[in-house]
């Protein structure tokens, strides 16, 4: 259908556009006369979508409408701006969020937005710009109107500062007002201009020196395989660097990433959530001096901004960050390396889902680099990847200079019960142990995995617990600010003096969490420097940073603090490690609850005897027995490897098949139920060649979360493409038979299953 005023109209052009809103397909949209030829491919858009205007990302240009969009040519609505004229999106990172999205079955548009640095998009995040003052070279004297004694000053401080500075520099050194500097502006001695000031993350940070060491035969063994690929252009090779707590990954990372430089290519590290401690940034800057660019969640949005645009402008190679950071827009990359590539904050858990460790290995792919995987504990399905040939293994299994590994030891807990004939939350070993190593002059990290005073509240009269209003979880006790807290939605009630149910005055506070242990063991040892360290108290930006700083430089004695303290760190003067009540990761009804406890142990484990001292690791538990724990104990990752491994295929999980969990979320629980119920009738009517395994619906582990009901629906299948066959057919057999999308959420590859 075409009007004869389209006719005689010049052919318009077209450029095809994701947006981040939850829907697979490209939207086309007309480029207005004033607009054509402005556009290029990664270019932020704004763009009229229903009755809201959004910004897209451009991911196609047509001369003609493309053919196979059906569409009627008058609906087809114009781009009201094109807001980058330099796109921000890099070629390589349109393909790699296409493909991200897709192995996800997630929405580009989303995956881009993701990809950008926080709050791009907004207001508030803006390049800073300050006034400044250049010299302008070769001035000539107005010889009839000499200069004044204040002109001539401000001319000599900017001579003796290189010919520029900021005009707030000026003022505040020469002692002047702004009148001088705006007449020597005039008479055209100096030009005042506006310019781009980066922020920096680490100004005014002190920075260690360089370490000079030599490699050992094992690091330098490990170092050779990585540069020998890297010197190989193009080709893609991954490794798993496999090393033990200590022994000297980081330093094969710093050396790799050197000879990435060398070969004139870029290079990027990721780095877990926490682990990026300030002392690993500041030594980064040692060495790669204002090459380096670091993206992480605790940047202000403007130092993250501007980090992030020296990567794209390629004055930064080599890029150092967290999850995000796979998509950082560095370009010629030659080599990308995730550091404790098991960690769990790889994963993004809400949409868009993906694992930034995956990512990272097909990014590599792409851009034919070189990728390494490190850890002391790989992922089970990294280790049976080095194992099946997919990745290449290289080992380092001691530590640096001789040291041996700390020495682990389980408490039983039930053995401290019958003796004492109540419950203790601190053994009298572990007391013991505290005082010991504080007479020594060493240090202790005291490790909970819980936030809060107390696990949840009990009523002693009518055995009921108070739980969240919004979420099938007991609520936590926080003394400090005298609340209950959920830790799921964060919903907060004032403490109750009496229950709610019974109105009986019986409240009893079950199980200890970082606030109550810090209390207990601040009563019982008054002259120890205790801090806890955990997302109550370090909410604040620095504060973590300052805590850490103090206590490596030996003003504090203890640190108590949840698993943000368990990993990445190096103080050398730790020599003890407790772990209260490592039982609660292994009372979870989770695939990797083994792996994750396993994995935590052999973690908290490196954190101790890191110096010149032996260290020492005391693990109280309730199930001593219990293959993870023993494992973890001997510090044995193949023995654990080797029975968690048969477990997977007994049990039909990774790495033998793909998994997808599938959650239907609703306010309405039959309303959820009606979907649930919808979808899993065309998943079965989609697989029917049984090349899928199709559990549920039924209620998830945490049923309600956030207001919303939870049902689950798990597949499994023996290849991801027919885990996707079938899932893509049936949703969209569900939505024609009336499943509303909306409420169902596909996650591929699920880190847990709750
Ligand atoms: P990992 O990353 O494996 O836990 P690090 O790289 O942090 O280990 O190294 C542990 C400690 O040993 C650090 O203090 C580091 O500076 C030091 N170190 C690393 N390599 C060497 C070496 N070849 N010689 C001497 N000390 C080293
Ligand atoms: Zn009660
Ligand atoms: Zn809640």
């Amino acid at each position: 259908m075409s009007t004869p005023e389209a006719k005689i109209s010049p052919i318009p052009a077209y450029v095809e556009a994701v947006l981040p809103v939850p829907l697979r397909r490209a939207f086309t949209y007309r480029v207005p006369e004033e607009m054509r030829g402005t556009i290029k491919l990664g270019a932020r858009l704004m763009l009229p979508f229903g009755r809201r205007n959004l910004t897209g990302y451009a991911v196609g240009l047509h001369t003609e409408l493309p053919t196979d969009v059906e569409i009627d040519e008058l609906k087809i609505k114009d781009v009201i701006e094109v807001i980058d004229e330099e796109p921000l999106i890099t070629p390589e990172i349109l393909k790699l969020t296409q493909w991200t999205a897709d192995y996800y079955a997630s929405f580009w548009g989303e995956m881009l937005k993701a990809s950008l640095p926080a709050g791009i998009n907004s207001e508030k995040v803006r390049p800073k710009r300050r006034k400044a003052v250049r010299l302008i070279s070769g001035f000539t004297d107005d010889l009839e109107k000499p200069l004044t004694d204040q002109q001539q000053w401000i001319v000599d401080l900017l001579t003796s500062n290189g010919g520029t500075m900021l005009f707030t520099e000026i003022l505040e050194q020469a002692d002047v007002g702004a009148s001088p500097i705006n007449t020597l502006a005039k008479r055209g001695t100096v030009e005042v201009y506006v310019q781009d000031v980066m922020r920096d993350p680490l100004a005014g940070a002190d920075f260690p020196d360089r370490d000079e060491f030599t490699l050992t035969s094992e690091q330098h063994e490990a170092l050779d395989q990585i540069t020998t690929a890297l010197e190989k252009d193009a080709e893609f090779k991954a490794f798993l660097l496999h090393g033990v707590t200590g022994s000297g990954k980081t330093e094969v990372y710093i050396r790799a990433i050197q000879n990435a430089l060398d070969a004139g290519r870029s290079a990027m590290m990721l780095v877990p959530e926490i682990a990026l401690t300030p002392v690993f940034s500041r030594r980064l800057r040692t060495v790669f001096g204002s090459d380096v660019a670091i993206l992480h969640s605790s940047l202000s949005p403007g130092e993250r901004f501007d980090e992030w645009r020296r990567i794209r402008r390629g004055d930064a190679r080599v890029a150092i960050g967290t999850r995000s950071a796979v998509f950082a827009p560095l370009e010629n990359i030659g080599l990308v390396i995730v550091d404790e590539e098991h960690d769990a904050s790889y994963r993004q858990h809400e949409s868009p889902f993906y694992n930034a460790r995956d990512v990272a290995v097909m990014r590599a792919h792409l851009a034919g680099a070189v990728v390494v995987l490190g850890s002391a504990t790989p992922a089970m399905e990294s280790f049976y990847n080095a194992k099946t040939g997919k990745y290449t293994y290289l080992r380092l299994p001691d530590r640096i200079g001789g040291r041996g590994l700390a020495t682990a030891e389980l408490i039983d807990m039930r053995e401290v019960f019958k003796r004492a004939g109540k419950d203790l939350a601190l053994s009298p070993e572990l007391l013991e142990a505290i005082t010991e190593t504080h007479a020594k002059g060493e240090q202790v990290i005291i490790l909970l995995n819980r936030r809060g005073f107390s696990q949840f509240v009990l009523c002693r009269t009518c055995g009921e617990t108070l739980k969240c209003k919004n979420c099938d979880i007991t609520l936590t006790f926080h003394r400090g600010d005298n609340r209950l807290i959920c830790h799921y939605c964060n919903y907060r009630e004032k403490s109750p003096k009496i229950c709610p149910h019974c109105q009986s005055e019986y409240l009893y506070f079950v199980g200890e969490g970082t606030e109550n242990i810090a209390d207990q063991l601040a009563k019982k040892f008054p002259a120890i420097r205790i801090a806890r360290v955990d997302r109550d108290t370090m909410a604040h930006k620095g504060e973590m940073e300052d805590v850490l700083l103090k206590f490596a430089a030996g003003g504090l004695d203890m640190l108590v603090g949840t698993q943000m303290i368990a990993k990445g760190h190096d103080f050398p003067n730790v020599t003890l490690v407790g772990v209260i009540s490592v039982d609660i990761g292994l009372g979870l009804p989770d695939l990797r609850s083994a792996e994750r406890t396993f994995q935590l142990i052999t973690q908290v484990a490196g954190r101790s005897g890191r110096g010149t001292q032996a260290g020492k690791v005391l693990i109280q538990t309730y199930y001593p027995e219990h293959y993870a724990l023993r494992h973890a104990r001997e510090q044995d990752y193949e023995g654990f490897y080797n029975q968690e491994i048969k477990f997977r295929e007994r049990l039909g999980y990774p790495p033998f098949f793909v998994l997808a969990s599938v959650m239907i979320k609703h306010r309405d629980h039959a309303y959820a139920s009606k979907n649930a119920n919808i979808l899993r009738r065309s998943l079965d009517g989609a697989n029917a060649e049984r090349n899928a395994r199709i559990l549920g619906p039924a209620p998830a582990s945490l049923s309600r979360l956030k207001n919303e009901y939870r049902l689950q629906i798990i597949l499994k299948a023996v290849s991801r493409k027919a885990l996707r066959t079938t899932l893509d057919i049936a949703v969209a057999d569900a939505e024609e038979h009336g499943c509303d999308l909306r409420t169902v959420n596909v996650e591929i590859d699920p880190v847990n299953l709750m």
